[in-house]
């Protein structure tokens, strides 16, 4: 009933949930955007999980140029999404490439812009939308020895440092691009489906006490390490990590599969 009366003020207020995980794995509530443009319709964990209120979704990609994610990797999210979410009439994907805005850094107040200029997809009718900027430099506020790998903000926003990932991935005893890069675009997409704790309530108490909105499970898709260059090697190996059991059932509990 909380997480219920939760998700039910997170819609009457229009407050976005920002999920801003760094090293630190904290996560804090934004209220600076409250979502008052007419194209912002407000979105719950719910929505994503549930055929309630939609029954297609519609994930729009866009990328800075030579940062395109792989065709597997955008393969990879459709089948896991699917097997999570009800929307029977489908999960499609737009992507797009755009020139470099020329940052040496994006700040979340970048990546606000950047969606502003850019984003086309919005939910409308029985179509839900997903919004996703691949960038080609490093996050703002990343810390000396840790970067950021991807962020959620808002209800349906999520950025991957995508030149970042080429830069952690590939080299000797690292994953393949391939590994990371969908590890961190399948994370940033749970926490917009309020994973853990963050919009979406727990069967069972299983959010890491150190790192808010994160599954306590290091063999979770949903550990903390799973968006930071500290990742553990023996987190990330050569397969994509899975959702624990607990995740799963969170999941399910809030209308998903
Ligand atoms: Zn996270
Ligand atoms: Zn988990």
């Amino acid at each position: 009933m909380k997480n219920l009366l939760k998700s039910f003020f997170v819609l009457i207020a229009g407050i976005a949930l920002l999920v801003r995980c760094g090293d630190d794995g904290n996560s804090v509530i934004d209220t600076e955007n409250p979502g008052t443009k007419p194209k912002d319709v407000v979105v719950t964990p719910h929505s994503y999980l549930s055929e309630d209120e939609y029954d297609q979704l519609l994930i729009e990609f866009v990328y800075v140029d030579g940062y395109k994610p792989l065709d597997a990797s955008i393969r990879q999210l459709r089948s896991f999404l699917s097997e999570r979410l009800h929307k029977s009439k489908g999960i499609g994907v737009r992507l797009t490439a755009i020139p470099s805005p020329g940052k040496a850094t994006y700040s979340l107040d970048d990546l606000r812009a950047i969606e502003e200029t850019h984003r086309t997809q919005y939910p409308e009718d029985n179509k839900l939308a997903a919004w996703f900027f691949l960038a080609d430099a490093d996050y703002a506020g990343n810390k000396e020895n840790s970067k950021v790998l991807g962020v959620a903000y808002g209800s349906s926003s999520m950025t991957i440092f995508e030149k970042t990932i080429h830069e952690f991935s590939g080299g000797l005893g690292e994953p393949s691009q391939h590994v990371l890069e969908t590890t961190v675009i399948e994370h940033e997409f749970c926490h917009v489906m309020g994973l853990v704790n963050a919009g979406t309530g727990m069967v069972q108490n299983h959010e890491d006490t150190e790192h808010e909105h994160h599954c306590d499970n290091d063999n979770c898709l949903m550990y903390y390490a799973a968006e930071t260059s500290n990742f553990l090697s023996n987190f990330i190996g050569s397969s994509v990590p899975d959702l624990d059991q607990n995740c799963i059932r969170d999941l399910q509990n809030n209308g998903g599969r």
